[in-house]
């Protein structure tokens, strides 16, 4: 436990949004969000293109900043000052559509660096590490190689142990695999899904994978213009969503 945790933390939500609004300029993109992720609980967003899924988890680590309402991750307001901004950047791990990796670093380096300069971890011990959540994600074999050298599946791989690395509390994945060639979905689709069995770290992760949310979610929210419209077991939603505009939207992808 990092020594700024105060004693009740570990029965308060990890995360916890609570009326929280974002407009840019005019555009109101996330509208009066409630929400809380419990420690080790897996929450899977889903929703229609520009709903505000992005916008909604790169608020949480503070990428973008909300303009009203509260956000706190471990019990710290992220909005406020610098400080917290450290408190949220050590205990969320984040995972983009697009990887995201360094491309003139090797991959052993991409891991490195934010243990490094984050949590100023003497590189012996990084490079330690580093192979150790590389092989986590069954990609021990690609430390010296180069983004480029990489399939898109492998790529994502190695940002999931980069992000490992960092010793995360919440894994926040914005669509992981929505970017890769179909026959790599799988393997990160698995990757992600051994973490979650083999490990406490809660995840927010958006993703329309069903069989991946039936199978890792603790419960499905549903986005639409901003809002939450539906919160629900990954059963309800996929079988009998109680909102019409998630029976809309899944007709749509099924
Ligand atoms: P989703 O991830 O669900 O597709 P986003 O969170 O990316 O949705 O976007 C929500 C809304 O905010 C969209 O209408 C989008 O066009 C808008 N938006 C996202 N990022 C920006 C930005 N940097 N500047 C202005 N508008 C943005
Ligand atoms: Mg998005």
């Amino acid at each position: 436990m990092a020594i700024e945790t105060s004693p009740q933390a570990s029965s308060a939500p990890l995360v916890r949004m609570h009326g929280v609004h974002k407009w840019y300029g005019p555009h109101h993109v996330l509208v009066d969000i409630d929400l809380e992720l419990a420690r080790g609980e897996r929450i899977v967003v889903c929703g229609p293109s520009g709903s505000g899924k992005s916008t909604l988890i790169r608020c949480i680590n503070r990428l973008e900043a909300h303009q009203q309402g509260v956000i706190e991750v471990d019990g710290v307001e992220v909005n406020d000052r610098r400080r917290n901004l450290q408190h949220v950047r050590h205990r969320v791990g984040m995972v983009f559509q697009q990887f995201n990796l360094f491309p003139h670093l090797s991959v052993l380096e991409n891991l490195t660096l934010g243990q490094i300069w984050a949590l100023r971890r003497a590189a012996p011990e990084a490079r330690a590490r580093a192979h150790a959540a590389l092989q986590r994600v069954h990609v021990a074999a690609l430390a010296d190689k180069y983004p480029a050298r990489l399939s898109g599946g492998q790529q994502q791989r190695v940002a999931i142990a980069r992000a490992l690395c960092l010793d995360p509390q919440v894994l926040l994945l914005d669509e992981p695999t929505s970017a890769l060639d179909p026959e790599m979905v799988k393997e990160v689709l698995d990757v992600i899904t051994e973490l979650a069995a083999q490990s406490g770290v809660a995840m927010l992760c958006v993703t329309h994978e069903m069989g991946f949310a039936r199978r890792v979610a603790d419960r499905v929210v549903f986005m639409d213009h901003g809002r939450i419209v539906e919160t629900n077991t990954p059963e309800q939603f996929f079988q009998a969503p109680s909102s019409p505009r998630a029976r809309e939207f899944l007709e749509q992808i099924l």
